[in-house]
């Protein structure tokens, strides 16, 4: 890392939130907003209604808000995730995050929804995924147009996988056999044997959407466990032939572009706390808490800063998408209903940190 690269880390990484409307089911039970975004969607405002006519309301400042009447289309365009996707064309890793308690529309920013039980909106409920792959499919067609002969200029291909309780599961080839995972010199820490699935059209993505949250199902159905406590990574690796010189052979550069659909962040009831629960809690905990340190390490970016990544599994599989030269992205998601603000204040502080 030369000097000029710690100066500029600080706007590497971009805190957004997000708030969802009210569903159906919130409001039959008379429940109101509580989030207020204002009208640069640079601050939002929480009100908390106490006792008689108190009201207590706090703000908080990010690089955007995105409110709930905001479309899945336009989510792309606010948190400027073309940066993103351009560096990982020329070969960089990026990464998008998406946090906050369950329920609030991690999946939903992530991978969008085929049933939607809302009710404003109509249609076009792509997430950042396919629209991203949707973005890079037709990048790639343009930047190799001029390449007429020879080996492909650009190969994409997709990786699933999920982090349950500090170990990985491959999500598109559920033998129920944790992966290891290693380290090289060329790819940092990587999880090994991953099944990459080559990806020529928008379908194929689709599919491994498809595949990898079915299995994320089926998983936590066969070892009882809540799909909602673990940490998915959907990864787009993007290979790229690259011409450094004439009179040189082309060289390979590998981007990926890191899509994380981060565990639930709220606090389990006491009363659920068995051994596995405990277990499970803990780890979620500890890697939350771990990537924002990293995150806020990275943000504020001073010399000889060390970033505890090895701290978590998740952190260390995040290490090359994080720092350096890569672009990242956290988007905390917010429910904004009055009865979960205690979660979404915790939601808040947590992104604030990281700002
Ligand atoms: P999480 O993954 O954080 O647990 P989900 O993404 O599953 O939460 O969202 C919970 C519910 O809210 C889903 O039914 C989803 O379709 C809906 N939802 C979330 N965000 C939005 C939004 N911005 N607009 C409309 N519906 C949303
Ligand atoms: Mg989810």
């Amino acid at each position: 890392l030369g000097d000029s690269d710690i100066e500029n880390q600080s706007s590497n990484i971009k805190v957004y939130v997000r708030t969802r409307p009210l569903s159906r089911e919130e409001l039959n039970k008379g429940e109101s907003n509580c989030i207020h975004v204002s009208h640069d969607e640079k601050s939002l405002k929480v009100v908390e209604q106490g006792y008689g006519y108190n009201i207590t309301t706090r703000s908080f400042q990010f690089d955007g808000c995105i409110g709930p009447e905001v479309h899945q289309q336009d989510v792309i365009k606010k948190v400027a995730m073309k940066k993103l996707l351009d560096k990982v064309l020329d070969g960089y890793s990026s990464t998008v995050m998406a946090c906050g308690q369950t329920g609030s529309g991690k999946t939903y920013t992530m991978c969008g929804q085929e049933e939607n039980q809302l009710c404003d909106i109509q249609g076009g409920d792509n997430g950042l995924i396919a629209r991203s792959a949707t973005y890079l499919f037709e990048a790639m067609k343009a930047r190799g147009q001029n390449v007429s002969s020879g080996p492909k200029p650009f190969i994409m291909r997709a990786s699933y996988f999920e982090i349950y309780t500090e170990q990985v599961n491959d999500l598109l080839r559920l033998d129920n056999a944790p992966r290891d995972v290693k380290w090289s010199s060329r790819d940092g820490y990587y999880v090994d044997n991953l099944l990459l699935v080559d990806c020529d059209t928008l379908d194929d993505v689709f599919s491994v959407l498809n595949e990898g949250s079915r299995n994320r199902k089926v998983g936590s159905h066969e070892l009882n466990k809540d799909s909602s406590r673990s940490h998915c990574i959907m990864t787009l690796h993007i290979d790229s032939l690259c011409q450094v010189a004439d009179d040189a052979p082309p060289i390979t550069r590998y981007g990926r572009m890191l899509f994380v659909d981060l565990a639930g962040s709220e606090r389990l009831k006491k009363s659920k706390s068995s051994g596995e629960m405990l277990k499970e809690t803990g780890s979620i905990n500890r890697s939350l808490f771990t990537l924002g340190k990293v995150i806020s390490a990275l943000s504020e970016g001073k010399k000889g800063d060390v970033v505890p990544y090895r701290e978590s599994l998740l952190t260390k599989l995040l290490m090359d998408s994080l720092g350096g030269k890569s672009l990242a992205l956290m988007i905390a998601c917010v429910s904004p209903a009055s009865s979960a603000i205690d979660e979404t204040l915790s939601t808040l502080h947590y992104a604030t940190c990281a700002n």
